[in-house]
């Protein structure tokens, strides 16, 4: 396995000697008063901000696999109302993307890699019959529109979201960062 770690530290070291985080100094509240929820995928971790024009300090930008919101008091929409609340974020936008592989993944297969790497069967039984369904846990979505269409609607009929706050959701494209609108969530345009 290739050793990342050393190579981070090092540098890490320069980059702070050299001051090379001078442009990226900023505060902790966003500017743009965005919380953006989106995937985890390589593609987009410069391409995103480019194509939506995001630079640092702008925007709280929660990320996972799928941008699937699944658990409405798990730690993504936790995160979600901490931006509202108490960094002064005052829209949500979801973003899945095209090619995501949530959508394609299979729970079935995901699961027979745990066994291939030594998650035993006993294991998986315990947590079955504690009532985690592997299955249903591991699953993202059959299309990203749908995905995200789930995902605003979760947000926005959670108990616990601030009255009148906009949930969009959008759909990008992990080559080209063209974006597809999927939810406009403004109520009186
Ligand atoms: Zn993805």
């Amino acid at each position: 396995m290739e050793k990342h770690l050393d190579r981070i530290l090092e540098h890490n070291r320069s980059f702070v000697e050299k001051k090379e985080y001078e442009p990226y100094l900023t505060g902790r509240f966003p500017e743009k008063k965005l919380v953006v929820v989106t995937c985890m995928d390589t593609r987009l971790v410069e391409l995103l901000p480019k194509a939506m024009n995001f630079k640092n300090g702008d925007v709280k930008i929660i990320k996972n696999a799928g941008a699937i919101i699944s658990q409405p008091f798990g730690s993504v929409m936790r995160s979600v109302l901490v931006a509202l609340y108490e960094l002064h974020a005052e829209e949500v936008i979801v973003v899945g993307h095209y090619e995501c592989g949530m959508a394609s993944l299979d729970a079935d297969v995901m699961i027979s890699h745990m066994k291939e790497r030594g998650i035993s069967d006993e294991v998986l039984s315990t947590l079955e019959n504690s009532g985690i369904r592997l299955n249903k846990w591991l699953r993202g979505f059959d299309n990203v529109t749908d995905g995200v269409r789930n995902t605003v609607s979760l947000i926005k009929n959670h108990p616990l979201l601030p009255p009148n706050v906009p949930v969009h959701g959008m759909v990008i494209d992990p080559n080209t960062g063209a974006l597809d609108l999927v939810v406009e969530g403004y109520e009186n345009k």
